[in-house]
C-alpha cells in the first residue's frame, strides 16, 4: 500500500472550482468566504458520503487557505490513517503553491491569486465491511482557466483496520475485466467517443495504471480517472461504476480453477492407460486419517489387484511417520489428498493456524511425494468461511458416510453402501486405518466393477461428472456428489 500510496502523492494534483456566490470578490481569505464556498463545494459529494461521519478543518490563513473535509469511522487505526492522508495532501498542495510562487517571482511575474484549497470525499462500505475512501482535491485560482481534478483512493478492511491494495482485493484478470469494460463504455458514449486521447485500447489498457483508483460497493466497482488522464479537461474528471459480476473470478474470494492434468504425469503410475468414460457411471472411494502400514497397504493390495484408483485423505505426521505408503498410493495412481497435520478441529483455528497447519503439511507431501494436494478434507468435515477462504484447495466432503469407524465391521460397511442405491457420482467415506475396512474393500471393489461402475479419483469425479477443473475454495459437498 505504501508504494501506491506514494504513486499517489506524486501524481495527486488539483482542481480548480470556483464556487462562487457572486464574483470575483468571493476569493477573500475571510473565513465566512471559505466557508461558504466549501460548503457549496462539500455538498457536491454529500450524497457519496455513505459511510463514517463527515469531518471538516478551515483555514483561512494566507499563502493557501484550505477547506478539507474527511470521514470519521471510529476505528482507531482507520482514522489515524485517513488523517495522515489528509495531511499529505495538504502538504502536497503547499508544495504545489510554493513553486509555482517562487516560479512567479523568478519570472518577475505576480505569484497568481490562490482562492483556496477544497478537498472532499466519497466513502462506501461493504457488507463484508470493506471501507473506500475517494478524496478529492481542488485547487482553486481567481483565473479558473487552467484546473486539474485528480483523485486518490483508500481501502480499509474494516475487520483488521488494514489498509488493502487491488491485490488483496482482486486477482490481476480484474484489470482486463475493468478495460474492456471501460474501452466499451467511453466509445459507446457519443459525448466521450471521439475525444479519448489516443488507441482507446491503449490509453484505457490494461497496463494503462488507471484501475487501481476504485471504491468497492456490495453492487458495483466505481473507478476514479483523473482529468486529463484520458479525456479533455472539458470532460471533466469521469468515473465508471462497474458492476460486481462484471468481476467474476477476479475477487480472491472467488473460487479458483486449479488446473488438474487429464493424464497423470507420473510415468510410473500403473494406472496410466486408465481410460474415463463420462458416460458411464462413476464412484469415488475416499480414505481418511491413514496411512497405515498395515489397512492401507491392504486397500492398496486390492486396488492394485483390479487396476483400480481410489482417494486418500491423508493426515501430515502420519506421512511422515509411513512416506513409503503415501508413495505406494501415489505410485498406483491414486489421488492424495490433504486431512490436515495431525487432524485438528478446524473450525476451531485462526486464520493464521489454518494457513500454518497447510504449510507444514504441503511441505511433508512436497518431500514425499513431490507435490502438493489439490484437495482438502476439513478433520471431522468442519469447515466455516476462515477454513474456506484459507484453505488454498478445493475442499471436499462426501456423499455417502458408511461409518466405518463405528461399526468397524465389513458387512455393516458393504450394506450401508449397497443401501443407497444409485452411485453413480457419488464420493464414499471410509477411513485406511482399520482392518474391517480394508477387509470390506476387498468385496467391495470386485462387487461395484461388476454392476459397471468405473472407479475415479476425486479429482476425476469433479472433472468428468460435475464438468468442471476442481476450483480453489470451493467446498464440494454432499449436493454435489450425486446421480
Ligand atoms: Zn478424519
Amino acid at each position: 500500500m505504501k508504494k501506491i500510496a506514494k504513486a499517489w502523492f506524486c501524481r495527486f494534483l488539483v482542481l480548480i472550482f470556483l464556487f462562487c456566490a457572486g464574483t470575483a470578490t468571493c476569493v477573500s481569505a475571510a473565513t465566512d468566504s471559505i466557508q461558504a464556498s466549501a460548503d457549496t463545494y462539500f455538498a457536491l459529494t454529500k450524497e457519496k458520503q455513505t459511510a463514517g461521519k463527515a469531518a471538516q478543518t478551515i483555514s483561512a490563513k494566507a499563502p493557501l487557505p484550505y477547506a478539507i473535509e474527511y470521514p470519521v469511522i471510529g476505528n482507531e487505526v482507520i482514522d489515524q490513517k485517513i488523517m495522515e492522508t489528509v495531511k499529505q495532501i495538504q502538504t502536497a498542495y503547499e508544495k504545489l503553491y510554493a513553486k509555482e510562487a517562487e516560479e512567479a517571482t523568478r519570472n518577475h511575474l505576480r505569484p497568481k491569486e490562490i482562492a483556496a484549497l477544497y478537498v472532499s470525499y466519497e466513502s462506501y462500505l461493504t457488507e463484508d465491511g470493506i471501507y473506500s475512501v475517494v478524496f478529492h482535491g481542488s485547487y482553486g485560482k481567481a483565473d479558473s482557466s487552467l484546473f486539474f481534478t485528480k483523485y486518490k483512493a483508500l481501502l480499509f478492511d474494516l475487520n483488521t483496520g488494514e489498509t488493502l491494495s487491488w491485490e488483496d482485493v482482486f486477482r490481476p484478470s480484474y484489470k482486463e475485466k475493468a478495460s474492456a469494460y471501460a474501452i466499451s463504455y467511453f466509445t459507446g458514449q457519443e459525448e466521450y467517443q471521439n475525444r479519448i486521447f489516443g488507441d482507446p485500447a491503449v490509453t484505457l489498457g490494461s497496463e494503462s495504471g488507471l484501475f487501481d483508483t476504485f471504491a468497492l460497493t456490495d453492487t458495483s466497482v466505481i473507478f476514479y480517472f483523473d482529468k486529463y488522464a484520458i479525456l479533455p479537461a472539458s470532460c471533466g474528471a469521469p468515473t465508471l461504476s462497474v458492476p460486481r459480476e462484471t468481476f467474476s473470478g477476479s475477487y480472491l474470494t472467488d473460487p479458483e480453477e486449479i488446473l488438474v492434468p487429464k493424464q497423470p504425469d507420473e510415468t510410473e503410475t500403473k494406472a496410466e492407460g486408465r481410460t474415463i468414460d463420462p458416460n458411464k457411471p462413476m464412484v469415488a472411494l475416499t480414505f481418511d486419517d491413514g496411512p497405515s502400514p498395515a489397512a492401507t497397504n491392504r486397500i492398496l493390495d486390492t486396488l492394485e489387484k483390479y487396476g483400480v484408483v481410489a482417494t486418500f485423505f491423508d493426515v501430515g505426521y502420519r506421512v511422515e511417520r509411513y512416506p513409503e505408503v503415501t508413495k505406494r498410493e501415489r505410485a498406483l495412481g491414486c489421488e492424495i489428498g490433504s486431512h490436515s497435520y495431525d487432524h485438528k478441529d478446524f473450525k476451531t483455528l485462526s486464520a493464521a493456524q489454518i494457513k500454518a497447519d497447510h504449510a507444514k503439511t504441503n511441505a511433508v507431501f512436497e518431500k514425499t511425494i513431490g507435490k502438493t494436494p489439490t484437495l482438502f478434507r476439513p478433520p471431522y468435515g468442519n469447515y466455516n468461511e476462515t477454513v474456506r477462504l484459507n484453505s488454498p484447495y478445493s475442499l471436499v466432503l462426501w456423499s455417502v458416510d458408511t461409518l466405518d469407524w463405528k461399526s468397524r465391521n465389513a458387512q455393516s460397511i458393504l450394506s450401508s453402501i449397497s443401501s443407497e442405491g444409485n452411485l453413480d457420482g457419488k464420493v464414499i467415506l471410509m477411513h485406511g486405518i482399520y482392518d474391517s475396512t480394508a477387509k470390506a474393500v476387498e468385496q467391495l471393489v470386485p462387487s461395484l466393477l461388476e454392476q459397471g461402475y468405473q472407479l475415479v479419483t476425486v479429482s476425476e469425479l469433479i472433472q468428468y461428472h460435475l464438468n468442471e477443473t476442481p476450483q480453489k475454495n470451493k467446498v464440494y459437498h454432499y449436493g454435489h456428489f450425486q446421480p
